[in-house]
């Protein structure tokens, strides 16, 4: 499908939904010259939040903040320097992976520097119909809620539920990153420190049995202020298996609306971003738009794969040898997107849980 537009005119563009990658929009597209781009978020300016754990790679957000005219490093609150993953119940089951980069950030302080100046009805959840009536695109942005594209039927996703917290000096459970996974790795807890005591502690269990059990039984073992209790389901099937990612008619999606979220890690900051990115230089030919999302994401179908060989216990490493072998030197070659060393005795050990 291809948009085109005389000299001078403009196309109007609503963004629904500003989270990492509608505010990505609103910053770069408002400055186009053929554009006239209008937000609209649904919670109240004053209670905007960003539902994540806000860790990601300074390596890559650096330069997609830098195109926002932003300094990423502004942002940061906490450097990383290991990550410990628990495999079992004793330390003689974790793995140490040192981190490269990886940090965590004020994601939602970010996405407020990025739309500043932008135009925005906040509180607002906006029909569909009346977009249309006003709009030449719709970008669905609502990230998990998709309510501007057609329902999927074969998705996957993993409740989660977070805590922010804060901590009395020196009672900080961890000093860095820690994740707990969860048997046939349905999903993993998490302590990502904030800086100055906080942190994000928070599970996603597919089964949804440990969600709350394990977060609960943390928060009674390490005493802390509870600052905000939240939760969503993230959803981790690839861009391929969301399609379609256009409605036919005006809407189209964008990030996690459909399926930018690196199951493995249940990491989507920066494909959103990527995918935002793909939107803008290719708005004007969805085809295009749609091939690209699919090339950039092709890894993403190999690891949501696995992840499901994982859940069904139909894992079988002699049999799914080549196929983890593949992941390996995916995030190998590319350690610096991920923040962290990758070795291969740490992803055997992964692929045994
Ligand atoms: C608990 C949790 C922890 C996570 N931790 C991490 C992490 O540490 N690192 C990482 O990289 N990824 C993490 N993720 C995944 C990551 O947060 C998302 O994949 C990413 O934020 C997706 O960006 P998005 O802009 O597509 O959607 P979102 O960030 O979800 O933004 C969607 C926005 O749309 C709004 N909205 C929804 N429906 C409507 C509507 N009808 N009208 C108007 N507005 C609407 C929402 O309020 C929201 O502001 C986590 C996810 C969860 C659930």
């Amino acid at each position: 499908m291809e948009h085109n537009y005389r000299e001078g005119s403009f196309m109007k563009i609503a963004v629904v939904g500003i989270g990492v990658a509608g505010a990505y929009l609103m910053n770069r597209l408002s400055d186009a010259r053929d554009v006239r781009v209008t937000g609209f978020e649904r919670m109240p300016e004053a209670d905007h939040d960003a539902v994540c754990a806000w860790a990601t790679s300074k390596n890559v957000m650096t330069g997609l903040a830098k195109k926002c005219g932003l300094n990423f490093e502004d942002y940061i609150l906490h450097y990383g320097k290991h990550m410990m993953i628990d495999i079992g119940d004793s330390k003689k089951n974790a793995i140490d992976v040192p981190l490269k980069g990886m940090v965590n950030y004020d994601k939602l302080g970010l996405i407020k520097d990025m739309i500043r100046g932008t135009k925005i009805e906040f509180g607002r959840t906006p029909r569909k119909e009346s977009l249309e009536g006003e709009f030449d695109m719709i970008v669905d942005s609502t990230g998990f809620h998709r309510n501007y594209l057609p329902k999927l039927r074969n998705q996957m996703c993993i409740p989660c539920v977070q805590y922010k917290v804060k901590y009395k000096a020196d009672q900080t459970p961890y000093d860095d990153f820690y994740l707990k996974a969860f048997p046939s790795m349905t999903g993993y807890f998490w302590y990502f420190p904030l800086g100055n005591g906080y942190a994000h502690i928070g599970a996603g269990d597919f089964e949804r049995k440990q969600n709350n059990t394990f977060v609960e039984q943390f928060l009674r073992k390490y005493q802390c202020d509870i600052i905000k209790k939240t939760g969503r389901p993230v959803r981790i099937s690839p861009p391929l298996y969301c399609e379609p990612f256009t409605d036919g008619g005006k809407s189209v999606g964008v990030g996690e609306s459909i399926g930018t979220v690196y199951s493995l890690l249940g990491e989507g900051i920066i494909p959103a971003t990527w995918c935002a990115e793909l939107f803008i230089k290719h708005m004007h030919d969805l085809d295009a738009y749609r091939e690209s999302v699919i090339k950039k994401f092709e890894i993403y179908v190999l690891v949501y794969k696995f992840i499901q060989l994982k859940i069904t216990g139909k894992f079988n490493i002699m049999k799914h040898w080549s196929e983890l072998l593949r992941i390996y030197k995916h995030m190998k070659n590319e350690e610096d997107r991920y923040g962290m060393v990758v070795r291969i005795v740490d992803m055997m050990k992964i692929s045994k849980i």
